[in-house]
């Protein structure tokens, strides 16, 4: 990808996320599919969310809003090249039924409707987008886990090398299987990678993890992976 495009796309991008309606989560899991029956439908899940926040950056800024931030530039470069792709949230804010009421509840409750919404779309692939977050400050790079289901293995050893080759050349990490305690990417069937962008632990790392153009370049360098895969 030349970088020049990159400058259009986030152009792109500020159109895109202007025009995007005031999200309401009532509850419900279906989304109405606007694609074809049968075809791939790119599920791009920023994780967290509202009053789970995920991890805290060193600087204070909540894991959720900088996945938000991805997820979204994903999400719209995805569709700008033609393919189909479900943004699992649209603002910072959790996907929990109304009923629940203490965090606890609040955040499984979120999760479940999470994999509803995966589980009901046909041809879902699901890429989760999440940061990293370690005790001490030098770790830093992206990796990308892999659920026990068909093709995430594939999936994730593509993005971990393109992340590698496009963004991270000294970033020897490899795409790992996700552990038994992420409850989302254990119970989909579908492909499903999660993808730890960088750590927010790292001062460098986080500082670019909050820029808009890092974003962008994180965002089409999965997007591309997609495209080809
Ligand atoms: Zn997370």
């Amino acid at each position: 990808m030349r970088w020049w495009s990159l400058l259009i796309l986030a152009g792109l991008l500020a159109v895109l996320s202007a025009g995007m309606l005031v999200q309401t989560y009532l509850g419900t899991v279906a989304p109405a599919a606007s694609w074809p029956e049968g075809e791939r439908v790119w599920v791009v899940d920023p994780g967290h969310g509202g009053e789970d926040g995920g991890a805290v950056s060193v600087t204070g800024v909540p894991e959720s809003q900088i996945n938000l931030a991805i997820a979204k530039r994903l999400d719209a470069l995805l569709g700008f090249y033609g393919e189909n792709s479900y943004l699992m949230r649209e603002e910072d804010i959790s996907l929990h039924d109304q009923e629940a009421e203490t965090l606890r509840e609040k955040k499984v409750s979120d999760l479940h409707n999470r994999a509803e919404t995966v589980q009901a779309l046909e041809g879902a692939v699901l890429v989760s987008i999440h940061q990293n977050i370690f005790s001490q400050s030098q770790y830093h790079g992206s990796q990308v886990f892999y659920a026990p289901t068909q093709d995430s293995q594939a999936l994730a050893e593509s993005f971990q090398q393109a992340i590698q080759t496009n963004l991270q050349p000294d970033n020897s990490r490899q795409a790992k299987p996700i552990g038994d305690n992420v409850y989302l990417m254990n119970h989909v069937d579908c492909p499903a990678v999660l993808v730890e962008c960088g750590f927010l632990s790292n001062p460098e790392e986080e500082a670019m993890l909050r820029q808009e153009g890092y974003q962008t370049k994180l965002a089409a360098v999965l997007a591309q992976v997609c495209l080809a895969s």
